[in-house]
């Protein structure tokens, strides 16, 4: 089902007073595709997952969610962000819930779900992260790989169609990536669609399908990880590259 066309983001402008920071992108994910984003520092990649999230409104183009625009007047943004759900750099859970708490809030307040499927639902995803024995746990009693598991479960308590994760990884301390990491890989695995914006270079070859590289705004060059990381085409690529690899 790969072909199924799942996000479009079409002639996409955003600027913040006169600086343009995302110029004229495009881009199309497939249902069950993985794809990730890399460029550098300052040059966009949160700011479009934060516009493919409605946290930013684009100041023009369009971004279609199952080639409905988002940005129409009568589209529902809470469910929309259940069903696009965001994994960020500084975890952001509820510091005043539990580990348990954080997984079931959702699911109670914006899905609907009676506590105790919540409850089971949360869970699993819980044993799934290796978090199950930290349910009563506050986010500030566990280190950052543990918070970033457990934000992970959170945002796949949605039931989300997709999942966009910003630098997931580059708040954490070295021996605490690969948690996530692994985390990440097993959900890619399971088939759900993913955006992921990383410098975790070799992980990012591993797990996608697809690689952006994104250059002062513009979508510079997309292509398979082999594509990107083999036989990049543009010299502002290649140049990226060599600083990484
Ligand atoms: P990246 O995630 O690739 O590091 P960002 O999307 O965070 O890049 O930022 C791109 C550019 O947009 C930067 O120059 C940043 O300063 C600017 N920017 C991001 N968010 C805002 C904002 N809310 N207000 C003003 N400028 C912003
Ligand atoms: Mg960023």
């Amino acid at each position: 089902m790969k072909d199924e066309m799942i996000l479009q983001v079409q002639n996409l402008h955003k600027s913040f007073g006169d600086h343009e920071v995302l110029k004229d992108i495009n881009l199309d994910v497939h249902k069950g595709e993985v794809m990730s984003i890399i460029g550098a520092s300052g040059s966009g990649k949160s700011t479009l997952l934060r516009n493919i999230n409605l946290l930013e409104q684009p100041t023009g183009g369009d971004i279609l969610f199952h080639e409905k625009s988002i940005l129409s007047d009568d589209f529902d943004v809470t469910l929309y962000r259940a069903k696009v759900g965001m994994v960020f750099q500084s975890f952001n859970l509820f510091n005043n819930l539990n580990v348990l708490q954080n997984v079931m809030v959702g699911q109670t307040t914006v899905l609907k779900r009676d506590a105790a499927a919540a409850k089971t639902h949360a869970m699993e995803l819980l044993e799934r992260v290796g978090m199950a024995p930290y349910v009563n746990a506050k986010p500030d009693q566990l280190s950052g790989g543990q918070q970033q598991r457990v934000a992970i479960a959170r945002a796949e308590a949605m039931d989300p169609e997709v999942l966009l994760f910003d630098e997931p990884t580059s708040a954490l301390d070295p021996e605490m990536v690969d948690e996530v990491l692994n985390t990440m890989s097993s959900l890619a695995h399971t088939g759900l669609t993913m955006i992921i914006v990383t410098h975790e270079m070799q992980f990012a070859r591993d797990v996608s399908d697809v690689v952006c590289f994104m250059n002062d705004g513009v979508l510079a060059e997309t292509g398979t990880p082999e594509q990107i990381f083999e036989h990049p085409q543009e010299q502002r690529t290649q140049e990226f590259l060599k600083r990484y690899l």
